[in-house]
């Protein structure tokens, strides 16, 4: 069993062993500042023996029907563990724990039914005896393994996010190098001790610890990856994307959300679930609501209730039950989150709430008389800060929520059928969720942003399409 102690070093994970290296990296518990433990640290010559055992693992058998039954046995070990993850979670991530345990329980979803797609690829009938010339022919199309992918993940959602890809990339027939964000490289290694246990034959998850810039260095330049899936900031993944050349690459990148509160809305339950779903994890989830646009009619009313539900938040040790928000990721983000703050209050902003930090934590913070070219509302602030803005007409606050590099997810709080048909049509999201803030995701469902939030989708079925090739066989009778 895996328990994170203090000053314990944990190997990388090649070829079913643990392997510890002479250079290691501390892994800070988030609260304290402490450090909780140590990680080994990957070298060239790790990655590239990650990789062969990975293109090898892909030679011996590993049909659908026991890629199943060793994600379905995973998701039900991790249920086991949940307590022993959620406490991992709460020290790596600051992630509030029961927050965290909510974290596990959406994993073994997430493989749960990535096992359940393993036994559903499939591809189809192709007519060719249409064409001229093709009467005798008769062809059909198999979804074949891309082969060795490797799976860059950040540090926010460390378990769920890794499922969504190892979950998918396994069922599809495919072996996996994970690259887990330095700060949160504990629970993966965690998942690898799992999967072996569930059965993954060995080579198939590859998890390589240590920095981000010289692994993903690494794997770029090693032309045995067949493809990048990158979840992480905008900056690293149109580096991916520019070194990649012709491979295939699945970026799931940020977004400054946009959540519209329309004058019908129920103001009570459009208030409470901004506040929740705004300052989860700190604001530190991509879907976070950080821009609400809130129709004049009811915009005082909504702020009122929005401070009074935000203010009921107990902030302080994430592995105490009463937690709501715990720290953010680290001291330089909340300091950099401050100074955001800060710049937007010179520009004229009110602070409703909140606006001051101790140490890591940045205190649940309310906005308002902002413009959206402040950074709070046009940069991705990642971090508890919700901006609240008032609007008058639909087209308006329509063309504000486009107003964005991003496009990830967008939230809208109406029953004016209209308004919600319009906006189906016109705000330019990977996803609208109507009569809920942006922050709502279950790991069926396909999500994926357009616009700098990436591009292709998660969702095991929808990953599965990109971690697969179609190709199509052709019978000349
Ligand atoms: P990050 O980009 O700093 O790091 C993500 C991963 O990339 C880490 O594993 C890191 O080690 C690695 N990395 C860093 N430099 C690299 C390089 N040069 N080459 C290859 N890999 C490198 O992101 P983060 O701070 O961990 O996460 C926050 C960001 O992730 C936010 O922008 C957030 O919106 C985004 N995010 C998006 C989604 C989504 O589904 N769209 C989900 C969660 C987080």
């Amino acid at each position: 069993m895996t328990v994170l102690t203090l000053e314990k070093q944990y190997g990388l994970y090649i070829n079913g062993k643990q392997e510890q290296t002479a250079e290691t990296m501390e892994v800070l518990n988030k609260y304290t500042q402490e450090v909780a433990a140590h990680i080994s640290v990957a070298q060239k010559r790790h990655v590239d023996e990650a990789i062969k055992g990975a293109k090898a693992a892909l030679k011996k058998p590993f049909a659908p029907y026991a890629r199943y039954e060793v994600l379905m046995k995973a998701a039900q070990l991790l249920m086991e563990r949940c307590e022993e993850f959620a406490k991992v979670l709460a020290i790596e991530v600051g992630k509030p724990i029961r927050e965290s345990r909510g974290e596990i329980e959406r994993a073994a979803q997430t493989l749960q039914i990535s096992a359940e797609e393993a036994k559903r690829i499939h591809g189809e009938g192709v007519p060719v005896e249409a064409a001229p010339g093709s009467e005798n022919r008769m062809a059909f199309t198999v979804r074949v393994p891309v082969g060795v992918i490797a799976a860059i993940t950040p540090f926010n959602v460390p378990v769920n996010l890794v499922c969504h890809k190892i979950g998918p990339a396994l069922a599809a027939g495919n072996s996996v190098i994970l690259k887990p964000a330095e700060v949160t490289s504990i629970c993966a290694l965690m998942l690898a001790d799992i999967l072996e246990e569930a059965g993954l034959p060995s080579g198939r998850l590859q998890v390589l610890t240590g920095s981000g810039a010289e692994i993903g260095g690494f794997l770029l330049e090693n032309k045995d990856v067949n493809m990048f899936t990158f979840t992480g900031s905008p900056k690293v993944g149109e580096l991916i994307r520019s070194k990649a050349g012709l491979r295939k690459v699945a970026l799931e990148l940020g977004n400054n959300s946009a959540t519209i509160v329309h004058k019908d809305a129920n103001i009570a339950q459009a208030a409470s679930l901004v506040a929740q779903k705004g300052f989860n994890n700190a604001g530190q989830v991509c879907i976070s609501v950080q821009r609400v646009y809130v129709h004049e009619d009811i915009y005082e009313a909504f702020v009122a209730v929005l401070k009074e539900k935000t203010e009921t938040f107990v902030i302080g040790d994430p592995l105490d039950e009463k937690t709501d928000i715990g720290p953010m990721i680290r001291l330089r983000e909340a300091e950099r989150v401050e100074a955001w703050v800060n710049e937007a209050v010179e520009q004229g902003a009110n602070v409703e709430l909140g606006g001051k930090r101790n140490g890591a934590i940045y205190y649940p913070t309310i906005l308002t008389n902002v413009n959206d070219d402040m950074k709070v509302c046009r940069q991705e602030v990642f971090g508890p800060v919700v901006s609240v803005a008032l609007y008058k007409e639909i087209d308006e606050v329509i063309a504000k929520v486009n107003d964005s590099d991003y496009g990830l997810q967008a939230g809208l709080f109406t029953n004016d059928l209209q308004f919600a048909m319009k906006a189906a049509r016109e705000i330019e999201v990977g996803g609208l969720i109507v009569n809920d803030a942006s922050a709502y995701r279950v790991d069926h469902m396909p999500y994926g942003g357009v616009k700098n939030s990436g591009n292709g989708k998660e969702g095991p079925k929808y990953a599965i399409e990109e971690m697969t090739e179609e190709r199509i066989i052709v019978f000349n009778l």
